[in-house]
């Protein structure tokens, strides 16, 4: 594919009207006005898989609470996960909090320019290395996720599977062909937004698109059925019962999930996988697995929670226990106010409306 795909590819004139179109129609974004690695950086994970409307204002509260490499290092991982709450993917979070004290560790407090080094810290991977090694230090290097993927497999008419690891190698090394020696910086994030802007999953604004002029897909009439991508497994569906648990001091008892896993570390109102429990043994089980009694009172309501793989189907029931003491060492016992101390992921905020009816 890397030597046949930029064949007849004026790549000259591509990166000169890209760089051109980037100058003129970049959005102004926080993360723009400044070189700063370890900001970039930062920048960088926020947007995997999160739209720039979400990230900013996430990325400037985190920069208030963190605005060194030194600050994310010397805070504990609940302050970080809390900075999170509500953006998703929080093994990002602990990633990048484990690798900022690897910063300082072993470097000094400064990212890394050197490829290899940066690639060791923890979630770094191939495009979070690009984007920063082109964005912040101007070196040319490729960042290809499935943005970029999408717009190289239309330009070049590149019919192939991009969710193949194989394949994504490939765009690698195509990508890397076309970066101009003299501008990494701008023209990868030309590319970046491009995809964001024009060359849109769905609809390709191909008539406002400055590079149609290249465009294979465009030419053969396909933008629309490119990229390839391999259909997702179907997800599996976990039904459960959340409980929203009071005391008769009106303090509610929460739960901290496994240090690994989907949202490790994460806070939430117990959680009973129901369908493996059963309804009829769903005290019991939580006397069993916690020490924890209590008896259900009615149900609240039902939420649904979407992740890559899996979706959680919560039915929301409250519930009464006599307990007042710590339980298990994973419970906590919390007045309403201290919730929002803790961090919680998004289908447990959202089940906080139920307790505004209490
Ligand atoms: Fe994308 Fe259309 Fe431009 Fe081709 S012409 S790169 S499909 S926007």
């Amino acid at each position: 594919m890397t030597d046949q795909s930029l064949q007849n590819f004026d790549i000259r004139t591509f990166q000169e009207q890209m760089l051109q179109w980037y100058d003129d129609n970049k959005r102004d974004l926080p993360w723009r006005q400044t070189k700063d690695p370890y900001k970039i950086w930062v920048s960088e994970v926020m947007l995997q898989q999160t739209q720039v409307n979400t990230v900013i204002p996430y990325f400037e509260r985190f920069m208030r609470k963190f605005p060194t490499v030194y600050h994310l290092a010397e805070a504990d991982e609940q302050t970080v996960l809390k900075k999170w709450e509500g953006l998703g993917y929080y093994s990002r979070a602990r990633n990048l909090h484990e690798a900022a004290r690897e910063v300082v560790a072993i470097y000094g407090g400064q990212v890394p320019e050197e490829p290899k080094q940066l690639a060791t810290l923890k979630g770094v991977g191939p495009y979070t290395k690009g984007a920063i090694l082109s964005i912040a230090f101007n070196q040319p290097e490729p960042a290809v996720d499935g943005n970029v993927m999408r717009v190289y497999s239309r330009l070049l008419k590149i019919e192939e599977d991009i969710t193949k690891y194989r394949v994504k190698k490939q765009f690698e090394e195509t990508v890397r062909q076309t970066i101009p020696a003299h501008n990494p910086r701008d023209f990868n994030q030309s590319i970046m937004e491009l995809g964001a802007l024009i060359c849109t999953p769905r609809e390709p604004m191909c008539l406002l698109c400055p590079v149609q002029q290249h465009c294979k897909a465009f030419a053969a009439g396909i933008e629309r059925d490119l990229p390839i991508k391999k259909k997702n497994k179907k997800q599996k569906v976990i039904p459960y019962v959340a409980l929203l648990i009071q005391n008769d001091q009106g303090d509610f008892i929460i739960e901290q999930r496994p240090a690994s896993g989907l949202l490790a570390n994460m806070w939430q109102f117990p959680m009973v996988p129901i369908e493996e429990i059963g309804r009829d043994h769903l005290e019991n089980w939580l006397y069993g697995e916690y020490g924890l009694h209590i008896s259900l009172k009615e149900e609240r309501g039902k939420l649904r929670h979407v992740f890559t793989h899996l979706i959680w189907e919560i039915t929301v029931f409250t519930a009464e226990t006599t307990d007042t003491a710590p339980l298990d060492k994973r419970l906590r016992i919390v007045q309403p106010s201290e919730l929002e101390t803790f961090p919680f992921p998004v289908s447990h905020l959202n089940m906080m409306k139920f307790l505004q009816e209490f």
